[in-house]
C-alpha cells in the first residue's frame, strides 16, 4: 500500500529539497539567480545546482557545519560565501529548506529560538531569561513505564505541595509575559497528581499564558475536572498513550485497568468541553514501540471513538512518533522499516475515513519515512553534550524549586539528576537570578557516560544546533553561522 503524501503546493523550488526535485527545480530557479551568477563566477546552470544542493543538504541534514557543506560542493571559501549570499537572497530556497523533509526543525525549534536571540546568548555565554520554563509540580506517578527512568518508589514528600504550589504561584506571576507559550506543565512525575495543578493554570492563564499540559490522563476523572476547575483555562491538554488495550497499557505502565480508566476520562472530556464550550484543545501523544506497528489501524478506531463522545468538536491532534532507542546506530532495520510503511499507510487510510479533521504531526522520523528519505536523528553523546547547557533556552522546576538544566533530569531521587541542577527557587531567589549566576559564574557541568538520556528531543536540537553554531564560528563563518537564522 503506498504512503499518500501532501505534497502541495508543487512549486518546483519550494519541493527541491524532495527527492527527485532537481532537474525541474533548477530550470525554474534558473531565471531568478541569473543576473547574480557573474558575481559568483560560475555558470547560471552551475550555480542552480550548487544551490539546489545546499536547499536539500540542510532540508535533511540541518545540522551540517558550513565547511562540510563547503567540502561537499567543492567550493573554495570565496566562491562559497557568494553563494551562501546568492541563496539568502532568494526566498523560494529558503522555503525549500523550511518546507521538509526536515522543515520541522527549523520551522518548529531552531527559527523561533533565532527570533528570539536565546541561541546567540547560550553560545557566547551570556544570561538571558530562558525561553520556555516547564514546571513539573507532579508529587509522584500512578504508573511505571518501562521506558521511563524515574526511580521507583521516589516521590516528592505530600508536605512539599503547600510551599512548591506557592513557588510556582510567584514564579508565574514574575515571568515576561511577551511569549505566551513560554510555559508548559509537565514531569518529571505526573502532573495531575498535584491537587493545585488547576489553580496554577488558572493563575497563568490569567497572565495570558498558554499552557499545555502534558499528562498520561489517569487522574483526569470528574471528580479531579470539578475540583480543579482551572484546568479548564488550558490552552491544551496533551495525553500520552501507552497502548491500545488492557494487555498494552499492563505491559508498559504495568498498571491493570489503566486502559479503560484512561479512555472514560478522555471520553468525558471530550463530552465536557463540548457541553462547557471550552476551548482548550484537546491531543495525544503516541509513540510506535517495536512491534506495534501492525495495530495502528487500532489507534484511527480509538480517536474516531473519542469523536462519538462530541461529533462537532473532534480530537484536535495526534503527535505520532517511533521508538529508535533500542538501535544502536538509531537506525530502522529493514523489515522494521516495511512494517512501519505499511502500518502508516493503513493508518493514514483509516484517518481519513474515520477522524478526517485530526491534524496529525509525524515527527522528523516518520515524516521522512512517508517521504522516502533516510532520516538522520541528531544523537548527542556524552562528548557532544554542553558543559554549559542552555538555560538561556530552556529550564525546567521542580516541586522543591530546583531548575533543572535538561527536560528528563527532573525525577527525584535520579542518579546524576542533582549535578544539571542549576539553582533552587527560594522565596529570595528567583529565575533570572538563578540562570544569571548559573551563566556568568562560568559553572560547567562534565558530562558522564549515560547523562545523555537527561536530554529530550528538544534538548538534542539545541544542543545540535548549539554545536554547529560554535563549528561555524570557530571556522570563520561567523557572518553565515548556522546557515538559516
Ligand atoms: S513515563 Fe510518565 S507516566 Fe510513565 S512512569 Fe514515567 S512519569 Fe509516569
Amino acid at each position: 500500500m503506498a504512503l499518500q503524501v501532501d505534497r502541495t503546493p508543487l512549486d518546483p523550488i519550494a519541493v527541491c529539497a524532495w527527492p527527485g526535485g532537481n532537474s525541474a527545480a533548477a530550470a525554474a530557479l534558473r531565471p531568478l539567480i541569473e543576473e547574480d551568477a557573474p558575481g559568483t563566477g560560475l555558470e547560471p546552470d552551475r550555480l542552480a545546482e550548487h544551490l539546489i544542493a545546499l536547499a536539500r543538504r540542510y532540508g535533511t541534514e540541518p545540522f551540517t557545519p558550513l565547511e562540510s557543506a563547503r567540502r561537499g560542493l567543492g567550493l573554495d571559501r570565496a566562491t562559497f560565501a557568494r553563494v551562501l549570499a546568492v541563496f539568502h537572497r532568494t526566498p523560494a530556497l529558503r522555503t525549500a529548506v523550511e518546507r521538509r523533509p526536515a522543515g520541522m526543525y527549523w520551522t518548529n525549534t531552531i527559527l523561533p529560538l533565532e527570533r528570539r536571540g536565546v541561541l546567540d546568548a547560550a553560545v557566547r555565554g551570556e544570561p538571558a531569561f530562558p525561553y520556555s520554563v516547564g514546571l513539573y509540580p507532579g508529587p509522584s506517578c500512578m504508573f511505571r513505564c518501562h521506558f521511563c527512568v524515574r526511580v521507583t518508589g521516589a516521590r516528592y514528600q505530600q508536605s512539599a505541595l503547600t510551599d512548591g504550589n506557592a513557588m510556582f504561584a510567584s514564579l508565574i506571576d514574575r515571568m515576561p509575559t511577551d511569549n505566551p507559550h513560554a510555559l508548559y506543565l509537565s514531569g518529571g512525575l505526573e502532573p495531575l497528581t498535584n491537587p493545585g495543578t488547576g489553580d496554577l493554570v488558572r493563575r497563568a492563564a490569567a497572565r495570558g499564558f498558554k499552557l499545555s499540559l502534558y499528562t498520561n490522563s489517569f487522574a483526569l476523572t470528574r471528580q479531579t475536572l470539578d475540583r480543579q476547575p482551572g484546568l479548564w483555562d488550558l490552552y491544551a491538554l496533551r495525553t500520552s498513550l501507552y497502548g491500545l488495550s488492557e494487555d498494552d497499557y499492563v505491559a508498559t505502565t504495568t498498571k491493570k485497568g489503566a486502559f479503560q480508566r484512561v479512555k472514560d476520562n478522555l471520553t468525558r472530556f471530550q463530552a465536557l468541553r463540548r457541553e462547557r464550550e471550552a476551548p482548550v484543545r484537546l491531543g495525544l501523544n503516541y509513540i510506535i514501540l517495536p512491534g506495534r506497528a501492525g495495530r495502528l489501524t487500532g489507534l484511527a478506531d480509538y480517536f474516531a471513538d473519542l469523536n462519538d463522545a462530541a461529533p462537532d468538536r473532534p480530537v484536535d491532534f495526534l503527535t505520532l512518533r517511533e521508538d529508535y532507542s533500542g538501535r544502536p546506530d538509531g537506525k530502522l532495520a529493514p523489515e522494521e522499516r516495511v512494517e512501519l510503511e505499511h502500518g502508516l499507510a493503513a493508518f493514514e487510510e483509516r484517518i481519513r475515513t474515520r477522524a478526517p479533521s485530526l491534524h496529525v504531526d509525524y515527527g522528523y522520523a516518520l515524516q521522512s519515512l512517508r517521504l522516502g528519505v533516510d532520516a538522520e536523528l541528531p544523537r548527542i553523546r556524552p562528548e557532544t553534550m554542553r558543559p554549559t547547557a542552555h538555560p538561556q533556552v530552556a529550564v525546567q522546576v521542580d516541586l522543591l524549586g530546583d531548575v533543572y538544566l535538561y527536560r528528563e533530569a527532573g525525577f527525584p531521587g535520579l542518579q546524576g539528576a542533582e549535578r544539571y541542577v542549576a539553582g533552587r527557587l527560594t522565596t529570595g531567589t528567583e529565575l533570572e537570578e538563578v540562570v544569571r549566576r548559573f551563566v556568568t559564574e562560568g559553572r560547567q557541568v562534565a558530562p558522564r557516560p549515560g547523562e545523555e538520556y537527561f536530554l529530550d528531543g528538544f534538548d538534542q536540537t539545541v544542543t545540535a544546533r548549539l554545536n554547529q553554531m560554535e563549528t561555524d564560528i570557530a571556522d570563520g563563518w561567523a557572518e553565515h553561522r548556522g546557515f538559516l537564522r
